[in-house]
């Protein structure tokens, strides 16, 4: 008997006729299904969102804060429930994903200080002109499959806090933590103020093209956001994308190899690789290369691969059949074409779940398509160079433009490059880093606008600017 889960749509949680299967990816085994929603349930959905906008938009922002901080505490205490749902589905080992959970309700509770003041544009003798900012209205948000709760989070907490209501979909791959948290969530949040609605792949576009939806706020592939885009141009939706990244790690010859190999491990791997920021090329200095590769390969050789729920797993299966199948793509072709390999590369098919083992390579050229394609697995291709300005230039030759790294024992040296890297984030000795008060968001084909800090919250919101004439009130 697997569990059936249900939607949140004007307050109450609601089934469909139809269900969708939702495999656990260590085990391919079915654990839930959920509502299989079309364009009957999505415009019940957006028209709760659009009926509760009136009351909840003219709210005080401080008793909308009460909410999103509500939200934040919600996590908290149910967060061993939701970690558990979030590896069942997702993959990944049971520490990170107590990490997303906590990781969701900190940037909640971060997010809900944020506020929306006005600004004063003129305050001269003849006028007083002031910017307001007010809620776009209905967003509907879309998230993808690799953080499902943190995602979801980073949608509802500014949507709510800055007076918007919103319709969100979770990735069909993923949608059972943020059902419940949905579920847990319900008698929390005013009726219509916070939807979430589950389908196929089919549903996205038709979020994407409803006339009363006001603004999109998407996280996927750039492939999806350039349809996202297309899709919002009819009526301009405002939209926010957060694409995919091909982000390049830099290591400096004097990068401290014993200290840095763990980090730049991990930068790689977390979340078995399925991270829009994860290191996904790697540029190590000649002059370490050998001893930061022979470092990276023993590290890699103690870490266990296997399922997120069992004791000791650090790297959690790939999520989804699709996505494992296009890594022993890329993996198969770098083989095809003779690249080396400094450990894994060798899957087994006849174990069920979709795991590729731990998989470094050996300085594979620059146009392999394992170092020029997004990979978004648990692949990691070192290459060496020998000038910063010749590394720049090969970091830089991406349509994408994420994040990246510089690792280095000279901080200064690091700021020096990464103010060259064409990223939206650039960390210098760490990595994966965010925090809910600056802005995150891609350069180039990596996204449009930002998430998080005041910036990503005056996303949900329009500009307005009352301009009044003193003179004019004084006579
Ligand atoms: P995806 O684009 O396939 O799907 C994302 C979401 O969009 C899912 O909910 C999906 O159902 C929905 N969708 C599918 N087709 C749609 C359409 N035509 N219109 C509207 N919605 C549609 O992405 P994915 O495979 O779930 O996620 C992996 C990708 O997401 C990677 O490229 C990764 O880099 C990127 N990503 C980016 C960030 C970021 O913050 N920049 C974060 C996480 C993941």
């Amino acid at each position: 008997m697997t569990t059936q889960y249900q939607n949140l749509i004007n307050g109450k949680m609601v089934s469909t006729a139809g269900t969708l299967d939702v495999v656990n990816p260590a085990n391919e085994q079915v654990i839930g299904q959920v509502p299989a929603c079309g364009e009957a349930e999505l415009n019940k959905a957006v028209s709760a969102a659009r009926a509760a906008f009136p009351a909840w938009s003219k709210k005080p922002i401080d008793e909308r804060r009460a909410v999103t901080q509500k939200i934040s505490a919600i996590i908290k205490e149910n967060a061993d429930e939701l970690m558990r749902l979030l590896t069942s589905e997702q993959g990944k080992p049971h520490a990170q994903a107590q990490g997303e959970v906590y990781g969701a309700s900190g940037m909640a509770a971060g997010q809900s200080t944020l506020s929306l003041e006005d600004e004063i544009n003129e305050d001269s003798a003849e006028r007083l002109s002031r910017t307001r900012r007010v809620p776009v209205g209905v967003v509907g948000g879309i998230v993808p499959w690799n953080f499902p709760i943190m995602m979801a989070v980073q949608k509802i907490v500014p949507a709510l806090l800055s007076g918007c209501t919103i319709v969100l979909k979770p990735s069909p791959f993923t949608p059972l933590a943020t059902l419940r948290l949905a579920e847990l969530l319900a008698d929390h949040v005013p009726a219509g103020v916070l939807n979430v609605i589950t389908g196929t792949d089919d549903l996205g576009p038709m979020i994407t093209n409803h006339p009363d939806i006001d603004k999109i706020t998407f996280t996927g592939s750039t492939a999806t956001g350039k349809r996202v885009m297309e899709g919002a141009s009819k009526d301009l939706k405002r939209i926010t994308l957060e694409l995919g990244g091909n982000d390049a790690s830099i290591v400096l010859p004097d990068a401290n190899v014993a200290q840095v190999a763990e980090q730049l491990f991990w930068s790689s791997f977390t979340n078995a690789g399925q991270i829009c920021v994860a290191a996904k090329r790697i540029y190590i200095h000649e002059d370490i290369y050998d001893e930061m590769s022979a470092a990276l390969a023993e590290y890699a050789k103690g870490v266990k691969v296997g399922d997120g729920a069992e004791q000791g797993t650090a790297v959690g299966p790939i999520q989804n059949k699709k996505q494992y199948e296009r890594v022993i793509e890329l993996v198969q072709d770098a083989k095809d074409n003779g690249y080396k390999f400094l450990v894994g590369g060798d899957h087994d098919p006849d174990v069920p779940g979709y795991y590729m083992p731990v998989t470094i390579l050996d300085n594979p050229p620059e146009n392999a398509r394992i170092v020029a394609e997004e990979q978004f697995g648990p692949v990691m291709p070192l290459m060496k160079f020998s000038t910063t300005e010749e590394v720049i230039q090969r970091a830089n030759d991406s349509e994408y433009g994420l994040a990246g790294a510089v690792w280095t024992s000279d901080a200064d040296k690091g700021v020096e490059l990464a103010e060259q890297l064409e990223t939206g984030t650039v960390w210098v000795n760490e990595y994966l880093h965010l925090s809910p008060f600056a802005p995150f968001g891609g350069h180039k084909q990596s996204g449009f606008g930002v998430e998080y800090g005041k910036e990503g919250l005056q996303e949900f919101t329009y500009a307005q600017v009352i301009t009044v004439k003193k003179d004019a009130v004084a006579a």
